[in-house]
């Protein structure tokens, strides 16, 4: 029963968004695509490996990139499967070109087209997100189980080598998923945990996940101001959008419908973040009257705090001071 789907995680929407806005001769256009495709490839090896965990029967409680906090720190887990013997967590490793894990320095060596880089290890990485699962389970759940962690190779491409076999005990192709879940379940003698108990401490690890925010333009270094403004078609991507009377439309693609308004709502808020003014809002929308503003702030249903120049808008309702759009 999966408690929590994969969905392309908010940090790569706004990537996604973000690329898109640059012009082809923009400096860090390269650095921003070339991080893109990184994500978007983990994001892929995840999604491919969940065919593999959806083969598991009985069942578990699955719960995809959960992001919980102990203290001030975040933990992130790529797939959580919740068993009522023990629980496995899965870090999926979408890499392209040879593998080397070594014992000497815990670090993992990464070569692809004769260039070898060093990984942060596998090992002391999913020892960590076993560690900060276990504590988080005991103070919000008080539940005691068994954590089985397991490296997940999801380029059946990639070559895999490791300084002694015992590294490799708890790496595996994607494909081996079930065998190796049912064989370590086979081997357990813990306690079984109820249905009902493992459901509702699932749902609470659902309901307190935290979604990663990344600073993306103080990562790469450069001003939102160089995006490109206005909108841009959900289905051919074009920045040819045209208005008449109320009608928004594609000239490339003829695309119409404020669908096309709502897209680039969407893409403000993930770039901009939550509460924008409404002069920020109708400059990235590429420039329209107060009243225009107006009319989309409430078709779209967007709520606003303050009033006048101190006018920001949400998706969500805020708490405290809050009026609805009128014209
Ligand atoms: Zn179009």
């Amino acid at each position: 029963m999966i408690i929590k789907k994969r969905e392309l995680p908010l940090h790569i929407k706004t990537l996604k968004c973000i690329a898109h806005r640059m012009a082809d001769y923009h400096p860090k256009k390269q650095l921003v695509e070339e991080e893109l495709y990184k994500q978007i490839a983990g994001y892929k090896g995840e999604k491919s490996s969940d065919y593999y965990t959806s083969y598991l029967d009985p069942a578990p409680f699955v719960l995809h990139n959960i992001r919980l906090k102990n203290g001030n720190y975040n933990f992130q887990i790529d797939t959580v499967l919740i068993f009522n013997k023990a629980i496995f967590i899965l870090e999926v490793k979408n890499l392209a070109g040879s593998i080397e894990i070594r014992s000497s320095y815990d670090q993992v060596l990464k070569t692809v087209n004769d260039q070898t880089s060093a990984q942060k290890s596998f090992h002391t990485q999913v020892r960590l997100q076993k560690d900060n699962l276990s504590r988080w389970l005991q103070r919000e759940c008080n539940i005691k189980i068994p954590i089985i962690p397991f490296i997940i190779m999801s380029n059946p491409r990639s070559i895999l080598r490791a300084e002694s076999p015992e590294l490799l005990e708890n790496v595996h192709p994607s494909s081996s998923i079930p065998f190796a879940v049912y064989g370590e379940l086979d081997q357990l003698t813990s306690k079984k945990h109820s249905s009902k108990q493992l459901k509702a401490m699932a749902q609470r690890m659902a309901a307190s996940h935290e979604e990663l925010v990344v600073d993306w333009f103080g990562r790469f270094d450069f001003h939102i101001k160089t995006l490109t403004n206005g909108m841009s078609c959900p289905s051919c991507e074009q920045f040819a959008i045209v208005q008449s009377s109320v009608k928004w439309s594609c000239t490339t693609c003829s695309f119409s419908g404020f669908q096309i308004v709502e897209h680039a709502l969407e893409e403000a808020f993930l770039i901009l973040g939550e509460g924008i003014s409404n002069k920020e809002l109708r400059k990235f929308l590429g420039g329209m009257s107060t009243q225009t503003m107006n009319r989309i702030a409430r078709k779209a249903n967007l709520h606003k705090t303050g009033l006048t120049k101190g006018t920001k808008y949400h998706r969500r309702r805020q708490n405290g001071e809050e009026t609805r759009e009128v014209d």
